[in-house]
This record gives C-alpha cells, sequence and structure tokens, in this order.
C-alpha cells in the first residue's frame, strides 16, 4: 500500500482546560478504509475535523502527503504551515456530517454543482455532468429538480455524499452519517457507503456506531477510549478482543 497519505504524531487536542486527545498516533494509507469507535465524547469527530482543518491540534503533527498542516511558532501556537497545501488538503478530502448541511434553497443538482464550479472553478458543463453521474450513484438520478425539503433524510444524505464525491476527493471522512436517520433509513445509506467502499479507490475514515457495519467494511478498526487510540487491528482482533474490558463493555451495548 505505499506510505502513508495521512499521519498523526503524538497529537494532543484540548478544549479550555480539558484535554480530548492526549497523544494519537495513527497512519492512514492509500485507499485504507479505517473505523473509528469508541464512547460519545471520546474524540472522535475530533479527529477528523483536524484532518479537515476544521480544528487545529494543541501539539503534535498531522502530515498529509508528506507535508505538515501545522506550524509551530515561536510563541508555542500553532498556525497554518502553507496556505497553498491547506487548500490542497481540503480539496482533496471529502466530509459527511451526521447533519446534511445541504443548501435549502437549491435542487440537488445545484447543491452538487456549486463547489466544483465557485471552488475547483471547473466549468458549468462538466460539472454539471459529473453531477448527474454521482447523483445517478447514489439512486437519485429521478431527484435532480428536487429541493431538499422534498426528500427523506436517507435520501439527503445521498445527495451529501454525491456533493462530496462530486469534488474527486482522495480521502473521504464519515461522521455517524446514519445516527441522525430514522432506523429504517440507515441501510440505505450504508449501502452506498459500501458501493463506494468496494470501488477500492479512495481511503475512508468513519466513525460510526454501527458495529456490523465496520466489521463488514473497514480494514482496521480503532477503538478510542480515554483520549487515546486504546486498542486497533482488524475487525475480527478488535470485535474478538475480550481483554480490553472497556472495549468489551462498549462493544456490549451493541451485542
Ligand atoms: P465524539 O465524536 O467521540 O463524540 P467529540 O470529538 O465530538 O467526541 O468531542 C470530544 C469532547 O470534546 C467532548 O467532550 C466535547 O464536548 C468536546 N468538544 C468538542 N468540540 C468542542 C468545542 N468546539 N469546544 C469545546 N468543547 C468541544
Amino acid at each position: 500500500m505505499g506510505e502513508p497519505i495521512v499521519r498523526y504524531e503524538n497529537v494532543h487536542k484540548s478544549f479550555g482546560a480539558v484535554e480530548v486527545l492526549k497523544g494519537i498516533n495513527l497512519d492512514l494509507k492509500q485507499a485504507e478504509k479505517v473505523a473509528v469507535i469508541g464512547p460519545s465524547g471520546s474524540g472522535k469527530t475530533t479527529i477528523i475535523r483536524m484532518l479537515m482543518t476544521l480544528e487545529e491540534p494543541t501539539s503534535g503533527e498531522i502530515i498529509v502527503d508528506g507535508k505538515n498542516l501545522w506550524h509551530m511558532e515561536k510563541n508555542g501556537q500553532l498556525v497554518p504551515a502553507n496556505e497553498k497545501h491547506l487548500r490542497q488538503v481540503r480539496g482533496d478530502i471529502g466530509m459527511v456530517f451526521q447533519h446534511f448541511n445541504l443548501f435549502p434553497h437549491m435542487t440537488i443538482l445545484e447543491n452538487c454543482m456549486t463547489a466544483p464550479i465557485h471552488v475547483q472553478k471547473e466549468d458549468k458543463k462538466s460539472a454539471k455532468e459529473r453531477s448527474i453521474e454521482m447523483l445517478e450513484k447514489v439512486g437519485l438520478g429521478d431527484k435532480l429538480g428536487n429541493y431538499p425539503s422534498q426528500l427523506s433524510g436517507g435520501q439527503k444524505q445521498r445527495v451529501a455524499m454525491a456533493r462530496a464525491l462530486v469534488m474527486r476527493p482522495k480521502i473521504m471522512l464519515f461522521d455517524e452519517v446514519t445516527s441522525a436517520l430514522d432506523p429504517e433509513l440507515v441501510e440505505e445509506v450504508l449501502e452506498v457507503i459500501r458501493d463506494i467502499a468496494h470501488e477500492g479507490r479512495m481511503a475512508m475514515v468513519l466513525v460510526t456506531h454501527e458495529m456490523e457495519f465496520a466489521r463488514d467494511i473497514a480494514d482496521r478498526v480503532l477503538f478510542l477510549d480515554g483520549g487515546v487510540i486504546a486498542e486497533q487491528g482488524s475487525p475480527e482482533e478488535v470485535f474478538g478482543n475480550s481483554e480490553n474490558k472497556r472495549l468489551e463493555s462498549f462493544l456490549r451495548r451493541f451485542r
């Protein structure tokens, strides 16, 4: 699989006096699928928000494509290391959130087209073609002119995925994308992620409470607890681990 495309080295993150992450070390390899599990409030979202540069670490290094995202000033403050690289990183990463964050006043086709046109400066025709292709891929080819308010939660989440895919990311981040959905809509969204995962090209980091799903598609599972990666390994190793009592008690809730 070659060099990691993302590396966290001893990353700490505090909010005020509370240290949420206490030294995260993590490599993400090309095309690797990593599931992050752990109790609520353990810092799972914070880990992926830092990769999207929505949050800066308090200390440590996050290296993407061999380049550091943050640089320590003499006063100890971390500042963006290189604006150009940061822009590129943001362009290489697609993120899908728990809440879909679609633009309500735009049709779903327009929702998908807007970033390629305005951020990547792509011409309208090819942005439109690719947006249609991605909406078809997530099973919404017949809803192009609909507004988000006319769709179910599962459909909205599939639009959010198409919108991220249109940007041709190298890495996709999924943050509890099914948590806000009615139970009967969960499977249709997981199915789309499975399809994307099986295509294989993109690296993926999935924060999820869907343990069966994580077992199914992840190459590696990380259990975040107490501010550190308390366990990691293949799905078989992590889900079959009965030595770590905290992991076992966490998993018991999903059985
Ligand atoms: P998880 O995704 O595992 O539920 P989060 O990464 O969302 O955990 O949050 C970890 C901890 O950090 C929580 O206690 C949360 O309240 C706190 N936290 C997250 N973001 C902020 C913020 N912007 N300001 C203050 N506290 C925050």
